[in-house]
């Protein structure tokens, strides 16, 4: 048998922060926009402009500290790291250096083998870079500045994890506590959440890390597996015909399955990193930092304690539901309009997880509202829609948020409560099917759903099928 070998993997992870405005002046971090009007003089990059810290940055980020045990920097200070690119206007960003906002913390994950802890070997803030638009057809590149100055935190991680599966785990824990703390959406397929691989491997057992590539471009769970499971052959291949792994950064292509490389890794002092002399030094106070501690939200482990105390539902629908702050957050929302928290999570639970899948979306994207689905939920146990009629208004209120009462009127499909309509169909229903009557009447219970399924058919969905059941029974008694 060959050697065995382990994979090293840490990441650097960048989350876009949920601010109105850039981490150094006023303008608007909205997504997309006409091309650089999203600009002033300091996110451009003008000579003679000032940056002012946005104070909302450093709330967020000392709450991503905290959420993720760490140390809080109080004397914290933010450095130039000096390269040229078009997308970058002052030729530096801004970011930290030396004395990061947030150092030594972890997070916990879940694996096969029980809880593990990765550790966090810092969070640091800084600023995104622009855009540059490759335009094939005119041959030249243009550049949009909406997003220079855009607040980012970068959360390094220690060497800790293992597999791809532990990747995940790490990624989706760390996206559920940012998303919690309202810190970000962390959508990766928009790139609010951006993470880089760096990986390395090692004959088990060994003492020392492998030399390691560092892989970007992976925007989505799916392109990290495929990314790590790839690296880490070829690594292996490299080292089983006694080549070396040469310490470089890699683009992986997932149309292609494959990477390759960008560029051999910089070192720190190509930088030339010294402190920005425009931003003054932070200091955070006791009664500051108690302060972000106190506002912390409630994280998923008080939550769960809570919802079993205050809800009758299944702990299992309670580990999803808290899985996510949106699921969460409309679970109680309804619930405190329509008081049936079994009913909700029930919709949650079964028609929202089908469609999101079916969709390839996250809860994130969910557009219905509360007040929608607990009108829903009003017109369902009322009757006035039977359970049919129901997943189908839920279908449209998936799409576009209708009003559940008004889709139900114009498309007209209230159930026909008048039992005299319903008498009349199920004599036809009777006199039409003799077979089936007579298989009822000798003992056969199918034939009944047969002649409830015809008279559904007949009343073109819009009846109760409870009181049809009732009704037959009777009249064929
Ligand atoms: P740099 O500053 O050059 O980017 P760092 O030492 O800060 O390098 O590490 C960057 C990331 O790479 C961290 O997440 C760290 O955990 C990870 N890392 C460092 N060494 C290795 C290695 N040998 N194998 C896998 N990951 C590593
Ligand atoms: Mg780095
Ligand atoms: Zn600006």
């Amino acid at each position: 048998m060959g050697k065995q070998y382990e994979t090293v993997i840490g990441l650097e992870v960048h989350v876009e922060l949920a601010t109105k405005t850039k981490i150094f002046c006023g303008c608007s971090t909205a997504f997309g926009g006409t091309p650089n009007t999203h600009t002033c003089p300091v996110c451009t990059g003008m000579p003679g402009s000032l940056p002012v810290l946005n104070k909302q940055v450093l709330e967020y980020a000392v709450s991503v500290g905290l959420a993720t045990n760490c140390d809080i920097t109080r004397y914290c200070k933010f450095d130039r790291k000096n390269y040229f690119y078009p997308d970058n206007p002052q030729n530096y960003q801004i970011s930290q250096l030396y004395l990061p906002i947030c150092r030594n913390g972890y997070i916990e994950i879940e694996t096969a083998d029980g809880t593990k802890k990765v550790g966090i070997h810092e969070i640091h803030m800084e600023e995104d870079a622009g855009k540059l638009i490759h335009d094939e057809w005119e041959d030249c590149t243009l550049v949009d500045y909406n997003r220079s100055g855009v607040p980012l935190i970068e959360i390094v991680s220690e060497p800790d994890m293992r597999s791809a599966e532990e990747v995940i785990a790490y990624l989706e824990k760390l996206r559920m506590l940012i998303q919690y703390l309202g810190a970000s959406d962390c959508k990766l397929q928009e790139g609010s959440m951006r993470a880089d691989v760096n990986l390395s491997v090692r004959e088990a057992g060994a003492a020392q890390l492998g030399t390691r590539t560092e892989m970007k471009n992976l925007n989505s769970f799916k392109a990290i597996m495929r990314a790590i499971e790839g690296e880490r052959e070829r690594q292996i291949d490299l080292l089983e015909s006694g080549e070396a792994v040469v310490q470089e950064t890699r683009r992986w292509d997932d149309t292609k399955g494959c990477s390759y490389a960008m560029r051999s890794k910089e070192d720190a002092q190509d930088y030339r990193y010294f402190p920005d002399p425009d931003l003054v030094p932070i200091h955070i106070s006791e009664e500051w930092l108690a302060e972000r501690r106190d506002a912390l939200p409630e994280f998923r482990t008080e939550k769960i304690v809570r919802y079993k105390e205050e809800y009758e539902i299944p702990d299992y629908d309670i580990d999803i539901i808290t899985g996510s702050k949106r699921l969460a957050d409309l679970f109680e929302e309804t619930v405190a309009i329509c008081k049936e928290p079994k009913k909700v999570s029930n919709w949650l639970m079964g028609e929202t997880m089908r469609l999101l899948k079916e969709q390839g979306k996250e809860p994130e994207d969910i557009v219905f509202s509360p007040a929608h689905l607990a009108k829903l939920i009003a017109m369902t146990e009322s009757k006035e829609i039977n359970g049919t009629v129901a997943k189908e208004v839920f279908e449209a209120m998936f799409e576009s948020d209708v009003d559940p009462a008004q889709y139900v009127e114009e498309k007209g499909l209230k159930t026909v409560n008048d039992t005299g309509a319903l008498q009349k169909t199920l004599e036809e229903i009777i006199a039409a099917n003799p077979q089936s009557v007579a298989d009822y009447r000798g003992g056969k219970e199918k034939a009944l759903g047969f002649l409830v399924g015809q008279t559904m058919k007949a009343m073109k969905g819009k009846a109760d099928p409870g009181l049809i059941n009732k009704m037959l029974r009777e009249m064929l008694s």
